[in-house]
């Protein structure tokens, strides 16, 4: 499949399970991850209607999000930042980011802040929840979600949107579909403190899972190899 058929293909099966759900399909935004893909697979999809593309390593996200706005008519892209940041490297993503995905902790929040104070500016951000309870996966514990939204609201320049997770890499929709629920119900619980439009922002889903996150009530969905082809070297 071309790059136009595979796009068409991932946004039908995000209707279908958008009208499974009962769900408007315009209440899902599909991210493209374009990690490991140059810029010039980002701007084919970009010329085909598809703008919100994210980037899971922090020097790559700074790389291709300059090279594009150096372009001169190039479609309008968003970039997300969906992957760990280092505090060291909270400067280079204040002005690149639309939407950071992986808060993750209280220090994090802290020098977000402080830099965003400094210029001025403010941040939206998503909390990143370990539904999964992998060790290995970054993300505040469900236990600790409540303190820890507390605590980001000392910090007037991050806008806190909603929640995003990794689910357990299974291709088993019993074993994910209660981490995506989980999630969700996670975000109403503290939806009283979060700043957002009409609904908490529930970014969820891969390419193996992400209809069954749509089902559960994903906002935001994140796809990459569908989209882009596999990845010959793994970013993660
Ligand atoms: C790579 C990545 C994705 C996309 O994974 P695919 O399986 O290629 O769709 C989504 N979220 C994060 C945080 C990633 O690092």
């Amino acid at each position: 499949m071309n790059q136009k058929d595979r796009l068409s293909s991932i946004q039908d099966k995000i209707r279908s399970a958008a009208a499974t759900s009962g769900r408007n399909e315009d209440a899902v935004t599909l991210v493209a991850v374009s990690k490991t893909f140059p810029l010039e697979d980002i701007l084919s999809f970009g010329n085909l209607g598809q703008l919100d593309f994210g980037e899971n390593k922090v020097q790559e996200f700074i790389q291709k999000s300059d090279e594009h706005r150096s372009l001169k008519n190039a479609p309008a892209i968003q970039w997300h930042l969906i992957g760990h940041l280092q505090r060291n490297k909270v400067k280079d993503i204040v002005g690149r980011a639309h939407l950071f995905h992986a808060l993750d902790s209280v220090r994090l929040g802290k020098s977000l802040n402080r830099h965003l104070e400094e210029v001025n500016s403010s941040l939206s951000c998503l909390i990143q929840v370990n539904v999964s309870g992998e060790d290995s996966k970054f993300g505040i514990s469900p236990s600790e979600l409540d303190q820890f939204v507390d605590q980001m609201l000392g910090f007037d320049q991050l806008r806190l949107k909603g929640l995003m997770t990794l689910a357990s890499p299974s291709h088993n929709s019993n074993e994910v579909r209660p981490q995506f629920a989980h999630l969700r119900a996670l975000s109403e619980s503290v939806s009283d403190r979060l700043t957002f439009d009409d609904f908490p922002v529930l970014s969820m889903g891969m390419s193996s899972d992400f209809e069954v996150a749509i089902e559960e009530g994903a906002t935001i969905i994140r796809v990459g190899s569908s989209l882009f082809g596999g990845r010959t070297y793994e970013s993660a």
